[in-house]
């Protein structure tokens, strides 16, 4: 049985027959956290309840993050997650486009997947951009999220894929990564005597010491690691210069 509270019944017919009287059955929408379709005949109840059936198995897939590499998988855990953002910002469920009774092959799942090719399957890419999506567009009130489509919108992917590469954007004053000046810290502390360490800008003028006085040393010994944190490049054994925005 259905618990009445969770349900919503929707007059439509669909083209899912009852199995016993070949009569069209009634969606029933289920859930609290999402609303997907349930087919139901009134004499003789649920027919097909495969949309229930993937709520269950893999709503909360998105979670793992390593279910979330497995290629089989990143669908699911993007669907799973804008109806966990949905809930989250509207405080209601997000209701699932009901024509198939497969959720596979449902408008909002081919969708899914058009949303992730735009991201080339990346799927910790594609989960930031709902995430971003909800936050700069819904939370400021600019614009409404009515369905999964919206997330589609090719101006909204690349305004999404702009602001990303602004953010990645290193400037000569911004400061190195915390974990690599400890480790600079704790191994070198010496070098912090002779030169300023703080930012990308002087992590290029250890490069240029290297360069001119070998890499035998101390400064050598730094750039090594931030060749093995690919935090600078090497060609050849010689290390790259970074190149830095003003
Ligand atoms: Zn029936």
């Amino acid at each position: 049985m259905i618990n009445s509270k969770n349900t919503k019944k929707l007059k439509k017919k669909s083209s899912v027959r009852c199995k016993v009287c070949n009569n069209e059955t009634e969606i029933i929408y289920e859930n609290e956290d999402a609303h997907y379709p349930v087919f139901s005949c009134p004499q003789h109840g649920i027919q097909q309840d495969e949309w229930k059936r993937w709520w269950e198995q893999y709503s909360e897939k998105w979670k793992d993050k390593q279910a979330r590499e497995n290629p089989r998988d990143k669908l699911v855990c993007l669907i799973g997650y804008f109806c966990y953002k949905y809930k989250q910002f509207y405080g209601h469920p997000y209701t699932f486009d009901s024509s198939n009774p497969i959720p596979y092959k449902s408008k909002d799942f081919i969708i899914g997947r058009r949303i992730l090719s735009m991201f080339d399957n990346d799927i910790t890419d594609s989960l930031l951009y709902i995430k971003w999506v909800f936050l700069k567009k819904v939370a400021s009130r600019k614009r409404t999220v009515s369905s999964l489509g919206f997330f589609s919108l090719t101006n909204l992917v690349n305004e999404y894929k702009c602001a990303k590469a602004l953010n990645n954007v290193i400037k000569r004053q911004t400061n190195l990564p915390e974990d690599f000046i400890n480790w600079c810290k704790q191994n070198y502390n010496n070098v912090f005597e002779k030169h300023s360490l703080s930012t990308w800008n002087d992590l290029n003028v250890l490069i240029s010491f290297v360069n001119t006085f070998g890499n035998d040393n101390e400064e050598g010994h730094i750039i090594n690691e931030a060749i093995n944190r690919n935090l600078i490049n090497s060609v050849n054994g010689s290390p790259q210069f970074k190149s830095l925005e003003d």
